[in-house]
């Protein structure tokens, strides 16, 4: 069979030369006569892995040695309660800024601790936009500010790094890690899902700096302390060692490719195409989010009515274009073009779109 475009929003699709080199190495790893899943994560050949994928991260992502990269399970969403548990208090609390679904399960995580505080919403527009920096109000006394980069299921993104003063900001990136080059230097917590943009299930890329992490509270349990992963190069316990490996893969695929600014380049390209075709329908497709905030990750449109949304997944489905069906929160259709979806499949679903809409309308 062959392999459709994947336009599913996580697990999502991969570079297929990562795939095929996991593929060819998999059964002798390294000439350890072992795959990576039965290797030991205190050998040599998974060290290397481990340290490298670390590397080429901080390498991509223009930072020094004042960060440091973790590797921590349980999803983004344990960053949402590690986050407060960790960092914030009653006395400092966490400020949130609500964006959509994610920004806000991060919210309610601090809120259950009685530790987070709203910044800004823009829940009353269904999400269409992202919060503009005048629209921030950031208690000067909070721990951190915390943003959804990018909101994979409205289809809105960041376009500027918030201002916060003197406030450390930190950032959900799971659906749009090392998309593009941002001034990372301005963060002091990123975390990202790696099954978005940078891999398989199972891991959450953490990048932090060194001393926000260098001491967490004693009486947090040992798995939910930051400091637990940064002092055992988070191998305090057994590490998600497969995940870990693609997330390598997959970086050195970035670096090979051209970096970061080759990403944005060839991600513009594709966000165009299908905004293009939206902006393009005379009002057939109707894009969610409003032009300034719209997602070069996940691009989200409805059609004139649901009966033409369920026949487009599945004529879509015939031209080997999956995954194009959107959240049930939004409805209507969500085409995610993370790094690995080529500029090809982003032409063949801004050309079946426009065969759709003149068949249709
Ligand atoms: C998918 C996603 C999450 C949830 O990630 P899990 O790893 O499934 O917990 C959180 N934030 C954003 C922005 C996401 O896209």
């Amino acid at each position: 069979m062959e392999r459709v475009y994947n336009f599913n929003p996580g697990p999502a699709t991969l570079p297929v030369e990562v795939l095929r080199e996991a593929q060819a190495e998999f059964l002798n790893f390294d000439n350890s006569g072992m795959s990576i899943v039965e290797i030991s994560h205190r050998s040599k050949p998974y060290e290397k892995v481990h340290n490298q994928a670390k590397a080429d991260i901080l390498e991509l992502m223009g930072l020094g040695d004042d960060y440091e990269v973790l590797f921590i399970q349980g999803g983004a969403s344990l960053q949402f309660a590690m986050i407060p548990l960790n960092f914030a208090t009653k006395e400092k609390p966490g400020a949130y800024v609500l964006s959509g679904t994610f920004a806000s399960n991060a919210y309610k995580e601090a809120q259950n601790l009685g530790v987070g505080e709203i910044a800004a919403s823009t829940k009353d527009e269904n999400f269409k936009r992202v919060p503009r920096q005048d629209e921030l109000k950031i208690n000067p006394n909070a721990a951190y500010l915390h943003i959804c980069n990018n909101n994979t299921i409205f289809g809105t993104e960041f376009h500027y790094v918030p201002e916060t003063g003197n406030v450390p900001l930190f950032a959900d990136m799971s659906s749009d890690m090392l998309s593009r080059p941002v001034d990372f230097k301005k963060f002091s917590l990123i975390y990202a899902g790696v099954q978005k943009n940078l891999g398989a299930a199972g891991v959450v890329v953490v990048v932090v700096k060194k001393s926000f992490v260098e001491k967490s509270l004693e009486t947090l349990p040992t798995m939910l302390r930051y400091d637990t992963f940064y002092k055992k190069n988070s191998l305090y316990n057994t590490p998600p060692a497969f995940a870990i490996y693609i997330v390598g893969k997959v970086v050195a695929w970035i670096k090979n490719c051209g970096g970061l600014g080759e990403m944005e380049r060839r991600n513009k390209i594709k966000a165009k195409l299908l905004y293009d075709a939206i902006d393009n329908s005379d009002g057939f497709y109707r894009g969610h989010a409003e032009k300034d905030s719209r997602s070069f990750m996940n691009v989200t449109f409805r059609l004139p009515n649901e009966e033409l949304e369920k026949k487009f997944v599945a004529e879509a489905l015939e031209k080997n274009l999956s995954g194009v069906k959107g959240h049930r929160s939004v409805g209507g259709m969500r085409a995610s073009i993370y790094n690995a979806m080529p500029i090809e499949g982003a032409e063949a679903l801004a050309d079946f779109m426009d065969k759709f809409r003149k068949a249709n309308s």
